[in-house]
């Protein structure tokens, strides 16, 4: 168990592409950090203007009394709705009993639909301690479309009226510090980033860095991060803004850039593209089972040579073609099983073997990273496994070459407008996160 460190940190943040000034805070746990950034990027319906209130306090001060019903004292609850609940069941649940609140919300088709239709929205009531409702709100995430309904049901004059509200969630920009103890997904979980801003890091760095092959134990993660929330609780991230991975003696730079115009990518702080020609992995995940090189093999016995890598996967894992280029072979072939062979337009190819199931056909173009099967142990295999080659000029080659070889179709990002301003931006990011992650180490 490591001790739990708390550290708290004030820091002005721009946001190059929306400015504004913001304050960041930090909160640190072990080695996971999280810190918080605000930006007013996105209108903000629920964060109105602040407004104090004095008013002057009477010369006694009465306390509520609490053995009759008394309109003044509330009790304030919340419980999440279940799949398949009932409407009694669940104001049961919040201590609501009251007929005629219950008779309400069964008839208003809204209020019915968000408390009994799905599992997961969130209703906060507010009641007397007998049990009758003075006000119910429920709200509904869509993560996907990053909306949000909030229903608000309220007791007036004795009648209860709804309306239904789509506030906009806060836009916040949240850096994450982690270092790597065993994987990945493991340093992720632990610094309680979420697995979408884990899959963009690596998707990030797919050129750059196979997550299985390459990462050293103690590789430090910095992840700058949009997320979303809403009555103080993140509801939902967004894009993963930059990423910094010191791996060993290699630092690894990716900002997210998004030229006028253009759909966005990820880029080098010189403004050089993230893309390559070949993907690092033809797995989003997997782990190496045997590397290219001299080995005894594992069917038949015997020292022979390994000519390709083996990626252990469970089977129907998909797998995805490292470069665009067209299908020369897609079928079985002896030993390799099910087989596919993609040539790419340098004329050197790269081939899938063992594959349970194909999904292209020879003649076929693919793009880089298009699923072209899944893993399987078709043809000589011990088991599920990938086993991957690389054809330079026909010649088996060792796969590890590929990763050395850079895009030749680089964008310069760096003339674009507004691209100084973000690397500026997420450099003074990955300043902060190192400095914060040393401080945590001292
Ligand atoms: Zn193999």
């Amino acid at each position: 168990m490591h001790p739990v460190k708390l550290l708290s940190l004030t820091a002005r943040i721009h946001i190059p592409r929306q400015p504004a000034q913001a304050v960041l805070g930090a909160l640190m746990l072990g080695t996971g950090v999280m810190a918080f950034g605000v930006s007013p990027a996105l209108p903000d319906v629920t964060q109105g203007p602040i407004r104090q209130v004095v008013e002057p306090l009477g010369s006694s001060l009465a306390l509520p009394d609490l053995t009759e019903e008394n309109p003044d004292f509330s009790i304030h609850q919340s419980q999440l709705t279940r799949r398949d609940e009932t409407l009694q069941t669940l104001l049961k649940r919040l201590g609501v009993e009251d007929r005629d609140a219950q008779s309400f919300l069964a008839r208003d088709a809204t209020s019915r639909s968000l408390l009994t239709g799905a599992s997961g929205n969130l209703v906060s009531v507010t009641r007397t301690p007998q049990g009758r409702l003075k006000s119910l709100s429920v709200r509904s995430v869509d993560a996907s479309s990053q909306r949000v309904n909030r229903l608000v049901v309220e007791a007036r004059d004795g009648v209860y009226a709804s309306r239904l509200e789509q506030p906009t969630p806060r836009r916040l920009v949240k850096l994450a510090s982690l270092s790597i103890r065993s994987s990945f997904y493991a340093g992720t979980d632990q610094a309680g980033v979420p697995d979408a801003v884990a899959a963009q890091t690596i998707e990030a760095f797919s050129g750059d860095l196979d997550f299985q092959r390459s990462l050293q134990r103690g590789a430090r993660f910095s992840l700058i991060y949009e997320a979303f929330e809403l009555d103080g609780e993140i509801l939902f991230t967004g894009q993963l803004l930059g990423a910094e991975i010191q791996n060993g003696q290699q630092t690894h730079q990716a900002i997210w850039f998004q030229a006028p115009g253009t759909a966005g990518e990820f880029v080098s702080l010189d403004g050089s593209s993230q893309q390559r020609t070949y993907l690092a992995s033809p797995l989003a995940f997997s782990r190496v089972t045997s590397s290219y090189g001299p080995r005894i093999h594992p069917v038949y016995g015997g020292q022979k040579a390994h000519k390709g890598t083996d990626y252990g996967a469970p089977a129907g894992t998909p797998i995805r073609t490292v470069a665009e280029g067209v299908v020369s072979f897609a079928g079985r072939q002896g030993g390799y099983g099910n087989y596919v062979v993609v040539r790419h337009p340098d004329k050197n190819s790269t081939a899938y073997a063992h594959m349970e199931r194909i999904s292209v056909k020879a003649g076929q173009r693919v793009q880089q990273g298009q699923t072209i099967g899944a893993v399987g142990s078709t043809g000589t295999a011990t088991g599920p496994n990938l086993h991957f080659e690389y054809l330079v000029k026909g010649v088996r080659t060792n796969p590890s070459q590929i990763t050395s070889k850079t895009s030749n179709s680089t964008t310069a990002a760096f003339s674009q407008p507004g691209f100084q301003q973000t690397a500026k931006f997420m450099r003074e990011q990955f300043e902060l996160a190192t400095s914060v992650a040393l401080a945590s180490a001292q």
